[in-house]
């Protein structure tokens, strides 16, 4: 057991912890660490495919919106690295996926207080000296150390999502798409490929297939529930409701009308960038030149009810929904392009008696993203509050803004300055 008592402990090292650690780096009163399982920092690796880019302007690095000139941000890493010429020249703010692993790589391995190779198996509360127990295990010996802290930071992201009918499969053949780099390989030497879903992910799975079809000739088909390959929402206006502005006016709402107004945004994140789309319609036409028949089926308006083996290939039992259709499609390789959900650990369970929780079961969480607590120690959280703060939530350019409020709260005081006002529109009928 370390005796010494933390200030705050981090779970998960992820894009938003990380930003927060390295925002509090230059707060040397406040004694932090961060553990994650990884063995350094890797921003979703099977989904860092060549040409990808980030969905959000690099100014929403890990510490510029906060503060433009700390040490650790993404143009001092372009410095440090002697590539603010090509970046210069580039003329872009939507930096390569890649990029932005490699930036927040180096950041993390600037920083002191982020433990990689760590995982966090146990929390408890000590009441009479309200204190946190946290049990970490060093993934490689499998020693556990116990840290002693008086507040906590939960950034444990998100994990791949896969319908139960999809699930038992062989995983080499019927995989999610945050797998794909994982086999890509495979991908090369199969027959048929089917990529299940019309999210971003499914869509820049499926346009570096078609990339590779000419040279691997495999038949290659999308399939989606949705009525069309939809557009995300991505007009400048739109993307204001990724401000803080927005997270605020969204919070004040009761918890049930909060879920209806969540239920019709799906398009600020679910559909496919234009970019993207753009991308995939030229490669059909490049593929199609001359009027020759190609290897490729896009099929709308249609759910997968279930996958099943059938010899050396996979029966897709699909339905089309508006014709009220079934019928079957085969593929030697299944791609599953379901999404996410929030990460919420086992451990928390520990604290259920001291946690308020909804009707639905989700942790409440006050506006200044702390868990309702019947405690005076706090639980500072950056993942699953989709249902209190709203669309926002997992969106990398609120991540640094959210930090400025915990960092606010923690420190008792205004170490950042926080505005009324950040964006052009305005949401609230009595501020109008
Ligand atoms: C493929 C993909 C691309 C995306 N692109 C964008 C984009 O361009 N723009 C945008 O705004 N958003 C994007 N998002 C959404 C979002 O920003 C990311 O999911 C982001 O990674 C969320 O960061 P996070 O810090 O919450 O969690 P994560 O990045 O998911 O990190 C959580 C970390 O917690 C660790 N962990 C979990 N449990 C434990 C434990 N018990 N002990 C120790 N460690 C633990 C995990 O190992 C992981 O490293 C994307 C999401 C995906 C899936």
């Amino acid at each position: 057991m370390e005796t010494h008592v933390y200030d705050l402990v981090g779970v998960g090292i992820g894009p938003f912890n990380l930003s927060l650690a390295a925002l509090l780096d230059d707060i040397p009163e406040v004694k932090t660490i961060f553990f994650d399982q990884k063995s350094r920092f890797d921003w979703h690796p099977g989904m860092l495919i060549v040409g990808t880019r980030l969905q959000v302007p690099f100014m929403a690095d890990l510490v510029t919106l906060a503060d433009p000139t700390n040490q650790y941000s993404f143009l001092n890493y372009l410095s440090k690295k002697n590539r603010l010429y090509p970046f210069y020249f580039l003329q872009r703010l939507d930096i390569p996926r890649r990029e932005y692993n490699d930036y927040c790589q180096w950041v993390a391995h600037e920083l002191k207080n982020c433990r990689f190779g760590n995982k966090v198996v146990e929390l408890d509360y000590i009441q009479n000296e309200e204190i946190f127990l946290v049990r970490v295990e060093e993934i490689k010996t499998k020693e556990t150390i116990t840290y002693r802290c008086k507040n906590l930071v939960l950034g444990t992201g998100s994990v791949p999502a896969m319908p139960k009918s999809f699930q038992g499969l062989s995983p080499e053949h019927v995989f999610h798409t945050a797998e794909f780099l994982n086999h890509q390989d495979r991908c090369r030497k199969a027959k048929s490929i089917t990529v299940i879903g019309s999210g971003q992910s499914a869509a820049e799975v499926f346009r570096e297939l078609l990339k590779e079809q000419m040279e691997h000739q495999y038949q290659l088909n999308w399939i989606t529930r949705s009525r069309s390959f939809l557009s995300m929402d991505e007009s400048k206006l739109s993307v204001e409701q990724f401000s803080p502005d927005y997270v605020n006016y969204f919070y004040q709402f009761p918890q049930e009308q909060k879920d209806q107004i969540f239920a019709t945004q799906d398009l600020l994140y679910k559909g496919i960038s234009s970019h993207t789309i753009t991308d995939i319609y030229n490669l059909l036409y490049e593929h199609s030149v001359s009027g020759e028949e190609i290897n490729v089926g896009l099929q709308v308006l249609t759910e997968v009810k279930r996958i099943q083996e059938k010899g050396d290939h996979y029966e897709i039992l699909c339905h089309q929904w508006q014709q009220k259709k079934d019928f079957t499609h085969e593929s030697e390789i299944v791609i599953v392009g379901t999404g996410y959900r929030p990460n919420i650990p086992d451990f928390i369970h520990n604290l259920e008696s001291h946690i308020h929780w909804d009707d639905k079961g989700r942790y409440e969480v006050e506006a200044d993203y702390r868990l309702r607590l019947d405690i005076p120690n706090q639980i500072y959280v950056h993942s699953g509050i989709s249902h209190s703060h709203g669309v926002g939530s997992t969106n990398l350019g609120l991540a640094v803004h959210r930090n400025k409020i915990i960092i606010n709260h923690l420190i008792g005081k205004e170490v950042f300055p926080i505005y009324n006002k950040y964006v052009f529109q305005n949401f609230n009928a009595e501020t109008f």
